[in-house]
């Protein structure tokens, strides 16, 4: 399987970090190693001083597909969870600064935790307004709604599967919302779609 995660999918937050809004969906790849499961912890890598999380909701496809058409995007997934996209902010900077690939501050060993449960798509009235929410050590910090996705679900699906066979058990991280910040060693994240608690991790 492979994890397809796409930036700067939120307005306020492609302004936060001075990125111009973008035209087409960015995005960026991970490989099944980073993925951090059942809830459990973190381990602050060495090689950064500077880690973000960023809360995403995710989409796991369940078949096989090229191409996709709009109209067919739905039938491509049934379940949301949520994830954390971690990213070590000082390496990133460093690889935009010279025009690097992304992999070293995005798809390291863990930086990927995700949600047990995934909510079935029937139990959402409209899944172009889901919200969700991060705490860290009790208080929100990133709140956001898929309803202010520049580039929603199936749009998402459309224009991976150009590249991309998808294929069953694929998850698409989908871009997060303002208010990403660092994580230090004892923080606890705990990440909600609705009031849900779907996902805490803990820094260690
Ligand atoms: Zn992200």
């Amino acid at each position: 399987m492979k994890i397809l995660c796409i930036g700067r999918n939120y307005i306020d937050h492609a302004k936060e970090l001075n990125n111009p809004v973008p035209e087409k969906p960015v995005f960026f790849l991970k490989p099944d190693t980073a993925l951090l499961r059942r809830n459990r912890p973190f381990y602050y890598p060495e090689f950064s001083e500077d880690v973000h999380y960023e809360c995403e909701l995710v989409v796991k496809i369940i078949k096989l597909g090229k191409n996709i058409q709009k109209k067919f995007a739905h039938t491509y997934y049934n379940e949301i969870g949520i994830g954390i996209d971690f990213t070590a902010r000082d390496l990133q900077s460093n690889s935009k600064k010279k025009g690097l690939p992304w992999e070293i501050a995005k798809a390291f060993d863990g930086s990927a935790p995700l949600s047990m449960e995934f909510i079935d798509k029937k139990e959402f009235k409209d899944v172009n307004n889901i919200g969700f929410h991060l705490n860290k050590n009790g208080e929100t910090v990133q709140e956001g709604s898929s309803a202010d996705m520049i580039f929603d679900i199936d749009d998402l699906i459309v224009y991976l599967s150009k590249f991309f066979t998808l294929k069953t058990g694929d998850l698409i991280f989908t871009g997060t919302p303002a208010g990403v910040g660092p994580v230090k060693i004892g923080d606890k994240l705990e990440a909600f779609i609705g009031d849900r608690l779907m996902l805490k991790c803990n820094i260690k």
